[in-house]
């Protein structure tokens, strides 16, 4: 039997355009976009609470963000402050469970013994507060979906518990988007069939749910009750290791955005690697285009690799390839196929490969020891478009 946990969700608050306003007192209080350049084109990657009120969001063409917010300020944000800081408050989780599953740069799922979430889930949001002067959202329940819902309910800068007693009157009120993986074209077919909130949801028959969503519809069933048995994923006993983005906007820029997306997923993917000490054959890309169809092209290599460059080649080639027709939602770059031992290679290293992997070596214990201020390229730090 599953042993029962208390399962706690903290993510950042609009979390590069928090510090940057905690780094820039000028800026608070102000709407502010980071990501993009002054020329309007490119991404907004986070916006303050301040800009959201004027209907930017992440991930959004930088171009219609100003069109929405035209006093917006515009920053180009800085992606190993940001990696420093992301350090510095995983450093604080750490000091309440080993038991980390990290999403993304400000968002990490917390495991707990049963009955410790929520007097825990305090105490790291005044912790992070007072450490780092940043607003963090805790969601808390017994469950990931749950304790994300929860977490949603708080944001911005607070705590909140949502259990499973509490769906019929928390959960099923909300709309269908409030369960991960309902988008907005899957939200826009089901208000079609009169299925608007999550109790809508909930009381479909199986076979109602089967018919709309194929084989997903078994986690719907259980998602609508609050019911999810999903593990913590902790990078030593993982299959794949992979980061994507969602656009909230549908992406037709082929040339600037989408390249310097898929170098930051790889470079993400290569540091976790290298973290976990494994090397991976499969890399795997994931597209997903506006109508929601969704594709996934793999290339498995000769040697297995644990280099961000390497991964970087291989998904730029597998998107040059099958990238189909603009405008996409989604980009994803996997890594699987895990080879722990050495591989014997039959050719010699040449010098490129050794000079990358000594630079790597010295840039990941940097990394681990001081957090990631020194050691960003300078490459990474024009795309560093995640979803928030
Ligand atoms: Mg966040």
């Amino acid at each position: 039997m599953k042993k029962e946990l208390d399962i706690l969700l903290c993510d950042l608050d609009a979390f590069f355009a928090s510090v940057e306003q905690l780094d820039q007192p000028e800026l608070r209080g102000k709407p502010v976009i980071v990501g993009g350049d002054p020329a309007g084109r490119g991404v907004a990657s986070t916006c303050s609470y301040e800009a959201r009120k004027f209907g930017v969001r992440s991930a959004m063409p930088l171009k219609k963000a100003l069109e929405l917010c035209p006093l917006a300020i515009v920053v180009k944000g800085n992606m190993a402050r940001y990696v420093e800081v992301s350090r510095q408050v995983r450093a604080i989780f750490e000091r309440f469970t080993p038991d980390i599953e990290v999403v993304s740069i400000d968002e990490a799922y917390l495991a707990l013994k049963k009955g410790k979430g929520l007097q825990t889930a305090a105490a790291i949001h005044m912790a992070v507060k007072q450490e780092t002067g940043l607003p963090i959202s805790v969601g808390v329940s017994s469950n990931k979906l749950l304790a994300k819902v929860a977490c949603e309910l708080a944001k911005p800068d607070n705590v909140k518990a949502l259990w499973v007693e509490d769906v019929p009157q928390l959960f099923w009120p909300l709309p269908v988007r409030a369960i991960p993986g309902i988008g907005p074209k899957a939200a826009e077919k089901l208000k079609g069939l009169g299925i608007k909130t999550v109790k809508d949801l909930a009381q479909c028959s199986q076979a109602t749910l089967s018919k709309i969503f194929g084989r997903n519809s078994d986690y719907i069933y259980f998602f609508a009750r609050g019911i999810d048995d999903r593990e913590l994923e902790q990078e030593h006993d993982l299959k794949s290791i992979s980061e994507e983005t969602t656009f909230p906007e549908d992406i037709y820029d082929r040339q600037d955005y989408l390249p310097a997306v898929i170098r930051d997923l790889s470079s993400g993917v290569g540091f976790r690697l290298r973290s976990a000490g494994i090397k991976a054959r499969t890399i795997t890309l994931k597209l997903r285009f506006s109508d929601f169809t969704t594709i996934t092209r793999s290339k498995t290599l000769p040697d297995a690799t644990d280099s961000e460059r390497v991964i970087d080649k291989v998904a730029l080639a597998l998107f040059n390839r099958h990238c189909g027709k603009a405008p996409w939602r989604l980009v994803g770059v996997k890594a699987s196929g895990f080879d722990t031992e050495e591989q014997l290679t039959l050719l010699a290293p040449s010098v490129e490969d050794e000079k990358e992997k000594q630079l790597l070596a010295v840039k990941d214990s940097l990394q681990h020891k001081y957090g990631s201020a020194v050691v960003v390229s300078g490459k990474q730090l024009k795309g560093f478009h995640k979803t928030k």
